[in-house]
């Protein structure tokens, strides 16, 4: 088990204060009225269960909810999602989501990916723990399976 009050003590301490920010402030976490895409993603695994709303128009993002409660990894890593995301073109977003798998599995992610993601390489940090893997993808996944069933 990890040790520590957050569970994050053995990451890098940069990545570490990255992903408390955006655990004890989540950023675009107010629920949506009338959202175009609503899901609800869950790992029981951890118990991490979060609701994902999404408001879209002419091919983009144009406004995210995310709210929901579990560890600090699936917490900071749903907001880092929720303020990455807003504005983005449907592809920009599905290039993320596939950014962050690779960041995760530890395998390349180019210099521009990086400029793209900024702080979400923090979730990068994660590989030393692979049980938390499916923590902080967690939301990723569920918002590619929700973008999909949209367009379909
Ligand atoms: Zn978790």
């Amino acid at each position: 088990m990890m040790g520590g009050t957050s569970g994050l003590s053995d990451l890098d301490e940069m990545y570490e204060a990255i992903i408390l920010d955006h655990y004890r402030s989540p950023r675009n976490s107010a629920p949506l009225d009338d959202p175009d895409v609503d899901l609800e993603v869950n790992n029981p695994f951890c118990g991490d269960e979060f609701h994902i709303q999404l408001k879209v128009s002419q091919g983009s993002v144009s406004q995210v909810g995310i709210n929901g409660r579990g560890c600090a990894i699936s917490q900071a890593s749903a907001s880092l999602l929720a303020e990455l995301v807003e504005g983005k073109s449907y592809a920009d977003v599905k290039a993320a989501v596939d950014s962050v798998r690779r960041l995760l599995k530890g395998e390349e992610v180019t210099e521009e990916e990086q400029d793209i993601l900024g702080d979400i390489e923090a979730l990068g940090g994660v590989r030393k723990f692979p049980v938390r893997i499916k923590c902080a993808l967690l939301s990723w996944v569920g918002l590619d399976d929700a973008l999909t069933d949209h367009l379909n």
